[in-house]
């Protein structure tokens, strides 16, 4: 790394640790080089606090964002984890190295390959990526502890919330496609529990149940 990105990195986390909270997610997102997730022309900008391009018209969320979501998620070293949105394979990465294993899922096909590859030669050995089906996430491997979309859903999918184990933890992005509320849905005994965590912006959420 260059000494220019490695100052940026260490910015970065200086501010996010100015929070005093999210320090799981933070020391666990510190360990992965968001540099190799982003296309080499934004490779300057990898340490920057904003969103960057990837392939196909996507984008890889804001590091601030990727730390609350993350955080969450509340993840335990046993959980096993569902992504829906794999992308770059970034947020997959951060996850599996908190977590059991990684399910990660990505409706194009394109983006699902190149993630796959780059986990597997970096070493995250407990992630596994899968195309997109007909259905959303992943109802053959579920329950999950935790699942997390990153990409904008108009409204709760009832079919996800349905992936979750008894206390387990659904984040996601509710809204239009221009703004969303950033919502966690935690599973109870008897049904589930809602809250907002704030405002936020995503590229829309494809499919049956999400948007046409
Ligand atoms: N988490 C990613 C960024 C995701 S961008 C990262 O860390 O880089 C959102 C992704 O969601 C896009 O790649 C888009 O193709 C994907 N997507 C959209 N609808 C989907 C669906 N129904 N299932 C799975 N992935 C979907």
């Amino acid at each position: 790394m260059s000494t220019e990105l490695e100052r940026a990195r260490e910015r970065l986390f200086k501010s996010l640790r100015r929070q005093g909270k999210w320090k799981a997610a933070l020391d666990a997102m510190a360990r992965v080089p968001r540099e190799l997730f982003v296309p080499e022309e934004s490779r300057p900008q990898s340490y920057e606090d904003i969103p960057l391009p990837i392939a196909e018209g996507q984008t890889i969320s804001q590091p601030y964002i990727v730390a609350l979501m993350t955080h969450a998620l509340d993840v335990r070293p046993g959980d096993r984890v569902l992504e829906l949105g794999t992308g770059s394979g970034y947020q997959a990465a951060i996850l599996s190295l908190m977590a059991r294993k990684v399910y990660t899922v990505e409706r194009v096909a394109s983006l699902a390959e190149s993630a796959s590859a780059l986990l597997r030669s970096l070493g995250y050995g407990n992630v596994e990526v899968h195309k997109a089906g007909r259905e959303l996430g992943l109802p053959e491997q579920a329950p999950f502890d935790a699942i997390v979309v990153t990409a904008a859903a108009p409204r709760l999918p009832r079919s996800l919330m349905e992936q979750l184990a008894v206390g387990g933890r659904l984040v996601i992005p509710v809204g239009s496609q221009h703004e969303q509320w950033l919502m966690k849905v935690v599973r109870k005994k008897g049904g589930y529990a809602t809250s907002s965590l704030g405002s936020c912006r995503f590229v829309p959420l494809l499919g049956k149940d999400a948007w046409s």
